[in-house]
């Protein structure tokens, strides 16, 4: 009985009973490892059922974002593009003031071995740059950081560029304007002197006296240039010189014209560098046809020599 009993527990009986008439019942006797083996297919059925679909979904969902997904790519291609190109241009930009530099530099004389420093970045800008890429896919990241870094550098080194350039130019256009003031030119043709600045014993009045310029023999005729740019103080008879003209330079200096035969000149008249203002002579105390020239700083007559042949580059080397 008892064993009966355990065995009728080990077993299940399903049924079902139709409700129509004349209709069969039909039943089945499992035992329960059955059911319960029955119960967990059901359940592993229903788990791989339920994962295959969120998987379908997902790759719908996925399939439907494609599109986007493709057109925020070429987005931040075309973006890259750009970037390159505007990189490409401040590169070249940065090529032609590096160009511009050097020009103004060998005007002024300084070393044109120039070179722009890589800049360190500072570190703002660096988490910054980091924060944005972790928005961008991984194969794209790395080409823009590069262009970020690489740009950064360009703009940085091109303000750079520019302050100095401004610099140097300020400096060319200060130190053009001094030299087109400063005498630097032969006042005359003849090209040699032939009583110098010093002591020296006076042709005519026969004394050692201090000759306050140099003379140049010319012809009577020969146009008088004045050598640097000024305003014309004086012009006319000027004892022991003759005819003679004065003029002003600025910047401490001033130059004197003597023994003319003629003044081309007047006194208040603004020249500029190798404009004619006297016709050479003898005038005064002159043996021969000669021009007596004369630099004065801060009306202290100098040795003109030092000024008849200048440039940019000497003066600044020499005077300034
Ligand atoms: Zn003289």
């Amino acid at each position: 009985m008892a064993s009966n009993k355990n065995n009728s527990d080990q077993f299940m009986t399903l049924m079902i009973v139709p409700h129509g008439r004349g209709q069969q019942s039909w039943s089945i006797r499992l035992p329960n490892w059955g059911i319960k083996s029955l119960i967990a297919s059901a359940i592993l059925v229903l788990v791989v059922f339920l994962g295959a679909l969120a998987y379908s979904i997902q790759v719908t969902v996925r399939l439907a974002n494609y599109p986007t997904l493709l057109k925020e790519r070429k987005v931040q291609q075309a973006k890259i593009a750009a970037f390159t190109e505007e990189t490409k241009q401040l590169n070249e930009s940065l090529d032609e003031m590096h160009e511009r530099e050097k020009e103004l530099r060998n005007l002024l004389g300084l070393n044109s071995n120039i070179s722009a420093p890589v800049p360190a970045i500072p570190s703002n800008l660096q988490s910054q740059w980091n924060k944005d890429l972790r928005k961008l896919d991984g194969q794209i990241a790395p080409i823009v950081l590069d262009l970020d870094k690489q740009y950064y550098a360009l703009n940085h080194q091109s303000d750079m560029q520019l302050k100095s350039i401004k610099r140097l130019e300020k400096d060319v256009f200060n130190y053009r304007k001094r030299f087109s003031n400063t005498p630097s030119i032969w006042p005359v043709i003849g090209g040699y002197i032939y009583s110098g600045f010093g002591m020296r014993r006076h042709p005519i009045l026969k004394r050692y006296e201090y000759h306050t310029g140099v003379d140049i023999p010319t012809f009577v005729g020969a146009p008088v240039k004045a050598t640097a740019a000024g305003v014309v103080r004086f012009a006319g008879w000027l004892g022991g010189y003759g005819l003679a003209v004065y003029i002003d330079h600025g910047y401490g200096y001033a130059t004197l014209y003597g023994h003319n035969s003629k003044l081309l000149a007047k006194s208040g008249d603004r020249v500029s560098k190798g404009m004619v203002i006297s016709k050479a002579g003898s005038t005064g105390l002159s043996t021969a046809p000669h021009v007596h020239y004369e630099v004065r700083y801060w009306n202290k007559p100098i040795r003109p020599n030092n000024f008849l042949t200048l440039d940019l580059l000497t003066a600044r080397a020499r005077l300034w």
